[in-house]
């Protein structure tokens, strides 16, 4: 039997949501098969009050051992470096995330707030939010960059807005059967297997984007990535390969720019969302691994050899023969 917590700091509840949603197996067949015993979720449990502080004190007493614990949701320091702002039994609830840390076998942070701060660590982080282990790309967070868990292993981060119900059933499970090591966490402690690729690899408008063929408007069936924003190709995600909602779509399916949710750096340097960035006619947001003058060049020649039938589809929001 491994004991899960699962706790919500600053968050829309969208990973709970996403991992509800999980199909290969259901998000209950995942607690059946893996023997995952629910100590608590702020709303899937039904303790509220001195119950939910009664199984929080028998952890911390060591009388329940926390086998896995799970934040989503960024932490909050504020006001200044207080935690006030955020309170749970009279004491600062990064206070009682911090001691969980501190007793759990193994700690994940699910989701992008959890993970690097997220969304409400944009523009100028008034709340003083953090990550679990990170601050966007920086170490530290609220545990500091030396933190590992009792497995040894530092925070697993599984990120996204919000994370592939796939990433958080599956590091889930490859966490508690000991499968995970620290060699297959990439620098930001994600697991490589999921954050290794790109989410332009296997895009549908890849073939435009090879030859530069862009929607200028949504609803067109062009590359996204020169007029529209999309960084598929700088983001490490696996979305257009596994696939979302019944593994039927993607943001880029769906016509809609990947925005690089899974960044530490997202959201303010992600932005803007909907246009690209340019300096003349070169796109700032790059491809990740394509030097710069090789991009340049590449991209003019492309486009004089781009078919017909990719020119005039790229700016029809269906397909013209
Ligand atoms: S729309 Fe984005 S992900 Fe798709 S091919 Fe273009 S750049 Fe790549
Ligand atoms: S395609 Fe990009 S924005 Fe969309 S879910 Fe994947 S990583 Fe996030």
């Amino acid at each position: 039997m491994h004991n899960l917590l699962w706790l919500q700091g600053a968050s829309c509840g969208g990973d709970t949501i996403s991992f509800l949603n999980s199909e290969q197996p259901s998000a209950l067949s995942s607690f059946e098969v893996l023997d995952i015993n629910l100590l608590w979720h702020p709303f899937l449990s039904r303790e509220q009050g001195n119950d939910v502080l009664q199984i929080f004190e028998n952890i911390l007493s060591g009388k329940t051992k926390l086998d896995i614990l799970i934040l989503e949701g960024a932490v909050p320091n504020g006001p200044d470096n207080t935690g006030k702002f955020f309170m749970f039994h009279g004491r600062p609830f990064r206070d009682w995330l911090a001691d969980f840390c501190n007793h759990a076998e193994v700690v994940m942070a699910v989701g992008t707030c959890a993970a690097f701060g997220g969304v409400v660590t944009g523009h100028e982080n008034i709340n003083e939010m953090s990550g679990l282990q990170f601050l966007h790309n920086q170490k530290g967070g609220l545990l500091g960059s030396d933190y590992v868990s009792r497995n040894k292993l530092p925070v697993v981060n599984v990120p996204g807005c919000p994370s592939h119900p796939d990433w958080i059933v599956q590091t889930m499970t490859a966490v508690l059967k000991g499968w995970l090591h620290m060699d297959d966490l990439d620098e930001f402690h994600r697991p490589k297997v999921f954050f290794s690729k790109l989410a332009h690899h296997g895009c549908p408008r890849n073939e435009y984007y090879e030859f530069k063929a862009s929607a200028v408007r949504y609803s067109q069936q062009g590359c996204l990535f020169e007029f529209l924003g999309c960084k598929g190709t700088l983001c490490e995600s696996d979305c257009n390969e596994r696939l979302w909602l019944g593994r039927t779509g993607s943001c880029t399916r769906g016509g809609f720019p990947c925005i690089a949710c899974t960044s530490p750096l997202f959201p303010d340097k992600q932005r803007p969302y909907f246009s690209t960035r340019k300096i003349g006619d070169v796109p700032v947001t790059l491809p990740l691994d394509v030097p710069k003058a090789w991009f340049v060049g590449i991209s003019g020649m492309s486009k004089l050899a781009c078919p017909e039938r990719l020119k005039k589809n790229a700016v029809s929001s269906k397909w013209i023969s």
